[in-house]
């Protein structure tokens, strides 16, 4: 039996996946009549490719993989429950993450029914690697680790992750939110290297299309395979399906966007540190910037009067007195700053 087909879930290596219309003729054809469709209102009266053919050939050609290395989901978030309901038996089997980190890897968890245990980062906000293997069992089937983190900014060193990967006898999820923000290289490279390796992407942050719903796991083809067996359909309309071909299109463009956020938020950061509240703006490698002040809670709840909206992540472990401020435009960037300044 093949590595990965061991941690699926028996029910899951079992299954006998839905076979749609679509899916048991995907040829050209002139007259359409195995779908119950309508013949009227073109063209989406039609049921849409249900493995997104044309925009995962896209896809891989931009990034260099096969478009057998690619999922795409409803979000990233669709992924990431998805690897729960593949690999985790509810009741027997769990996850292991880090703490803080992106909330979503707990509540699928829970959702699913799936143990989850968390790691502390260091006060660094570094990997504690070892901490980290001592807490995996012969039942962790998921390690997620979020790359650049989320609400910290941090990227963790790829020797680090590495020695994880290598040392994990399970699925090891490298969450890219945010790479496009960073200089590091994606894991997406490594992937041939790596069996039990899912990168997640997501067109929610540098592709400035958060409200489309549509996230992206790379992994070798059998854990591919069972992502296809375990998702709805039609999980990716047409619409989404369409707008994402043009946004690849659009490359150079996202490419200036995220230049520009880099350099919106290191002058943010800069003109950050001369407040007199602000206590530590920890480095980011992302699009948002995670900020020790005095009285946090105070201060969040005062920006929300006067209309300007940041995270509050006080309650967060390692994160007290914590703020993370998305980097938008130069503009409401120079207000949050005024408004701050006008505090002390
Ligand atoms: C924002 C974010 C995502 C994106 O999720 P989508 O469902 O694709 O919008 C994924 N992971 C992390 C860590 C994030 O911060």
């Amino acid at each position: 039996m093949k590595k990965i087909e061991q941690w699926v879930r028996p029910n899951i290596r079992q299954l006998k996946p839905y076979s749609s219309a679509r899916n048991e003729f995907s040829g050209e054809a002139s007259v359409w009549l195995d779908a119950n469709e309508s013949p009227f209102n073109l063209p989406y009266n039609r049921y849409p490719d249900p493995l997104q053919n044309d925009l995962k050939e896209k896809l891989a050609k931009q990034r260099g993989v096969m478009p057998e290395n690619i999922f795409l989901g409803v979000g990233s978030d669709e992924a990431i429950d998805l690897l729960y309901r593949i690999f985790c038996e509810p009741g027997r089997d769990n996850a292991v993450s880090i703490t803080p980190t992106y909330g979503m890897y707990r509540v699928c968890a829970d959702i699913n029914g799936v143990e989850y245990r968390e790691v502390p980062l260091k006060k660094d906000f570094s990997l504690d690697c070892d901490a980290i293997l001592q807490t995996i069992d012969t039942h962790s089937r998921l390690l997620f680790l979020c790359s650049p983190n989320n609400p910290t900014g941090n990227v963790f060193p790829a020797i680090e992750i590495e020695r994880l990967i290598t040392a994990f006898d399970g699925i090891v999820v490298v969450d890219e939110a945010y790479i496009d923000f960073s200089s590091r290289p994606s894991w997406i490279r490594r992937l041939n290297e790596f069996h039990n390796l899912v990168v997640l992407q997501t067109f929610s942050k540098a592709w400035g299309s958060a409200g489309v719903r549509l996230g992206m796991a790379f992994a070798s083809p059998d854990i591919i395979g069972y992502y296809n067996q375990v998702k709805y359909p039609y999980n990716i309309s047409d619409l989404v399906q369409r707008y994402a071909m043009e946004m690849l299109d659009r490359e150079n463009e996202v490419r200036r966007w995220v230049d520009e956020i880099l350099s919106v938020r290191s002058r943010f950061v800069e003109r950050l540190s001369d407040i007199p509240m602000v206590k530590t703006v920890y480095p980011s490698d992302a699009n948002f910037v995670l900020v020790k002040m005095v009285e946090s809670e105070k201060i969040y709840l005062r920006l929300v009067t006067d209309g300007i909206v940041v995270r509050n992540r006080s309650k967060v472990a390692l994160c007290g007195d914590c703020l993370r401020i998305t980097i938008g435009t130069d503009r409401e960037m120079n207000v949050l700053l005024e408004t701050l300044k006008s505090y002390s």
